[in-house]
């Protein structure tokens, strides 16, 4: 928990959200500025930043959070038409919520990156 983390306040219910899904290990929410049908942020309840500063001992972790996205995608309907998990790190990415948090996007043809 850090204290002035927006994502740590929603994970703790001291900030509101449409949390969808949680868990002892993470919690997921509907994306308050949606860019797609399906947009949900897939938070770990322990505060790491960014991903720059993942350790191996976040590996277990980062599968769970994998998993729970892939599972919300079904139960959203969106496996067999596709969608997208994607995390930002630092500036040029554009993050701006400084707890990690994986985006859960689809619901419509998404724009192509690369
Ligand atoms: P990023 O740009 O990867 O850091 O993504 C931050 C995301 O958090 C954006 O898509 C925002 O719309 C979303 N967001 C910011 N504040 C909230 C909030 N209070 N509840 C839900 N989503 C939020
Ligand atoms: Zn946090």
């Amino acid at each position: 928990m850090s204290q002035d983390c927006l994502f740590c306040k929603i994970a703790n219910k001291e900030l509101p959200a449409e949390i969808i899904y949680e868990d002892e290990n993470l919690v997921a929410f509907q994306d308050i500025h949606p860019q797609a049908p399906v947009h949900i942020l897939l938070i770990p309840r322990k505060h790491i930043d960014r991903i720059n500063n993942l350790s191996e001992d976040d590996a277990y972790l980062m599968g769970l959070l994998t998993l729970a996205a892939r599972k919300l995608a079904v139960d959203k309907g969106i496996d067999k038409s596709g969608y997208r998990i994607l995390m930002n790190c630092n500036a040029h990415a554009g993050q701006t919520v400084f707890h990690i948090h994986m985006h859960l996007l689809g619901g419509k043809p998404l724009p192509h990156l690369g």
